[in-house]
C-alpha cells in the first residue's frame, strides 16, 4: 500500500513500511508505508491547495462527489467486504451486513444532510438582526481505529467533507485496507485531488504527527481512553477543535419483567458482535436475582453455541480477532479475572484451526460471574470476547452499580416496565441509551459518550457543527 496524497499514491517519505498481518491466518499479508511528520507536511500541503476550491463548491456539487463515492462502495460492496475481513479478521458476513453498508449510509447521509444544513437567526426587535454562519474550518485530522475499520473511517470523513473541509485521515495501522481501497475509488473516480488525502503508518508516528500540525485546524479521533488523553493534551494548547470518542465499560441491566428471550437473544449479540470489539458492545451484565439463574444458563448455552472459524466461510459467527498483541490483552484479562476470583462458565481457551489458519488469533467467548463491580475486570476495557454476569436486588442498586464506572459510553435495559425505563435512562450516566435493543441506531441522532468516554458528539447536526466554525453577523437597522 502507499499513502493517497494530492490524489496520488506515494511512497513514505523514510522509505520504510511496516509489516501487515492476516488476522485468520497469523501471516505477513502485506505492508504499508511507515509515515511520519514529513508525510504529514505534504498531505496538510496537498489539503491547503485543494481547500478554496472544494470548499467553493456548493452544497450540492459536493454532495454530488459524496454520492459518487457512496455509489461506488456499494458497487464493489463484495470486494470491499472480503478487504475488511481479511485485513480484520472479522466473519465475512458481519463486513457485508453492517460494515460495508454502514459506510455507504455514512457518505449518503452526509452528503443528503448538507443540503438541508440551516443556520439560525435572532432578531433584536426593531433594532437589528443577527444571524449565524457556519463555515468549513479548513484542513481537519481524522483518526480512527481497527475495529470497525471504514464505518468510523467514513463516519469521521463524510461529514468533514460535507461541510467543506479537506482531510488528512490516517487508519489504524493493523486495519488499512478498505482505507486504501477509498483512495483507490477516489482516484477512478476523479474525486477531487488534496480533498481526501489518507496516510498510513503508527498512531505514535503519523498520528501524532497529523494532531501536532499546525496546519490541521480540528482533530476527530476515535480510539482508546490513553490516546484520546494524549491528543488532547498535544492538541489543546494550539486550541484545536477536538472531538474524542474513547473507550467504554458498557452496562447491561436486565430486569425480571422483561422480555427474556429478547433479552438473551440480544445480550448475546451485544456480548459478541464482532468479538466483542465494539466501543458499544455491553461488558457488565447486570440481573435481577430472581431471573439470574434462567438468564445465565441460558445465554451461556447460546455462547457455547457459537461457532469460531474461517472468517470467509459462511459458517462463522466469531472470526479472529484483530491481532496477535491483542489476543494476548484478552487472555490476560481472563486470567486477571481468575485471580480476582472470578468463574469463567464458559470460552477463554484459544482455538486452533486447520492448515494456513493454525496460526490465527481465535478465541471462544467466555462469560464470568462472581466478581464485585469495583476489580479491574470490571473497571477496565478489555474490548474482546468477555462478558461479566452480576446479579442485583434492587433497581437503585443496578443503577449504582451501572455508573459505578469511569466510562460513560452506552448501556443498554430490558425492562417491560416503561416507567422504569424512563426513570433509569434519566439516571444513567451514559453518552447512549438504549432500551429493549442494542445498536438500533439513527444517524441523526447524537453519538457520543459522558465521563472517561470522550467530549463531543458525532451524528447529525452535532457533526456538521463541529466541522464548522460559527460566526454571528449583527447588523443594526
Ligand atoms: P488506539 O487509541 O490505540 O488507536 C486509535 C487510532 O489512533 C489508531 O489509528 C492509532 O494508530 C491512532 N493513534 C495511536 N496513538 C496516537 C497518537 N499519539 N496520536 C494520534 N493518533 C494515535 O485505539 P484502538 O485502535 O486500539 O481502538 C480500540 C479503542 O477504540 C477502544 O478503546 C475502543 O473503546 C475505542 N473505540 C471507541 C469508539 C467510540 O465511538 N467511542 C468506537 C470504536 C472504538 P495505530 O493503530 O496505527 O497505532
Amino acid at each position: 500500500m502507499q499513502n493517497y496524497i494530492g490524489g496520488q499514491f506515494e511512497a513514505p517519505v523514510s522509505g520504510q513500511y511496516i509489516d501487515n498481518y492476516q488476522p485468520a491466518t497469523g501471516r505477513v499479508y502485506g505492508r504499508i508505508p511507515a509515515s511520519g511528520p514529513a508525510d504529514a507536511d505534504k498531505a496538510v500541503a496537498a489539503a491547503e491547495a485543494a481547500y478554496p476550491g472544494w470548499a467553493a463548491l456548493t452544497p450540492a456539487e459536493r454532495s454530488h462527489w459524496m454520492l459518487l463515492l457512496a455509489d461506488g462502495i456499494a458497487a464493489d460492496l463484495e470486494g470491499f467486504a472480503r478487504t475488511e475481513s481479511n485485513d480484520n479478521g472479522k466473519a465475512l458476513s458481519i463486513a457485508r451486513s453492517v460494515d460495508i453498508p454502514r459506510a455507504i449510509a455514512n457518505f449518503r447521509f452526509f452528503a443528503t444532510a448538507i443540503l438541508h444544513f440551516s443556520t439560525e437567526a435572532h432578531p433584536m426587535a426593531g433594532e437589528a438582526i443577527n444571524y449565524t454562519l457556519r463555515q468549513p474550518i479548513g484542513v481537519v485530522g481524522c483518526i480512527s481505529p481497527w475495529n470497525l475499520p471504514l464505518y468510523l473511517f467514513t463516519w469521521k470523513i463524510a461529514p468533514a467533507l460535507a461541510a467543506g473541509n479537506c482531510v488528512v485521515a490516517k487508519p489504524s495501522e493493523l486495519t488499512p485496507a478498505t482505507a486504501h481501497r477509498l483512495a483507490e475509488l477516489c482516484q477512478r473516480i476523479g474525486f477531487p485531488a488534496g480533498v481526501l488525502n489518507i496516510v498510513h503508518g503508527l498512531g505514535a508516528d503519523i498520528g501524532q504527527a497529523i494532531v501536532e500540525h499546525p496546519g490541521v485546524k480540528a482533530i476527530s479521533f476515535t480510539g482508546g481512553t490513553a490516546t484520546g488523553r494524549r491528543i488532547a493534551a498535544t492538541a489543546a494548547p494550539m486550541f484545536k477543535k477536538l472531538s474524542l470518542e474513547l473507550g467504554g465499560k458498557n452496562p447491561v441491566l436486565v430486569f425480571a419483567d422483561c422480555d427474556l428471550e429478547q433479552a438473551v437473544a440480544t445480550t448475546l449479540r451485544s456480548s459478541f458482535a464482532n468479538n466483542g470489539q465494539i466501543c458499544l458492545c455491553g461488558s457488565r451484565v447486570l440481573v435481577e436475582r430472581s431471573i439470574y439463574n434462567r438468564f445465565r444458563d441460558e445465554l451461556v448455552r447460546r455462547v457455547e453455541a457459537l461457532r469460531i472459524g474461517d472468517p470467509m466461510s459462511e459458517d462463522t459467527d466469531q472470526g479472529a480477532l484483530v491481532s496477535a498483541g491483542h489476543l494476548e490483552k484478552v487472555e490476560a484479562y481472563l486470567a486477571l479475572a481468575r485471580e480476582e476470583g472470578g468463574r469463567v462458565l464458559c470460552g477463554g481457551q484459544r482455538v486452533t484451526l486447520a492448515g494456513e489458519l493454525a496460526g490465527g488469533y481465535y478465541l471462544r467467548p467466555a462469560v464470568v460471574e462472581g466478581l464485585t463491580n469495583d476489580c479491574r475486570t470490571n473497571q477496565e476495557e478489555i474490548f474482546g470476547p468477555i462478558v461479566t454476569l452480576q446479579a442485583f436486588d434492587t433497581e437503585a442498586e443496578a443503577l449504582a452499580l451501572a455508573n459505578d464506572s469511569a466510562y460513560g459510553l452506552a448501556a443498554t435495559v430490558w425492562t417491560q416496565n416503561t416507567s422504569r425505563a424512563h426513570r433509569i435512562a434519566e439516571q444513567l450516566q451514559s453518552g447512549i441509551v438504549w432500551i429493549n435493543c442494542w445498536m438500533l441506531r439513527d444517524l441523526r441522532t447524537p453519538f457520543g459518550g459522558v465521563k472517561q468516554s470522550g467530549v463531543g458528539r458525532e451524528g447529525g447536526w452535532e457533526a456538521l457543527r463541529f466541522f464548522t466554525e460559527a460566526k454571528n453577523v449583527c447588523i443594526k437597522y
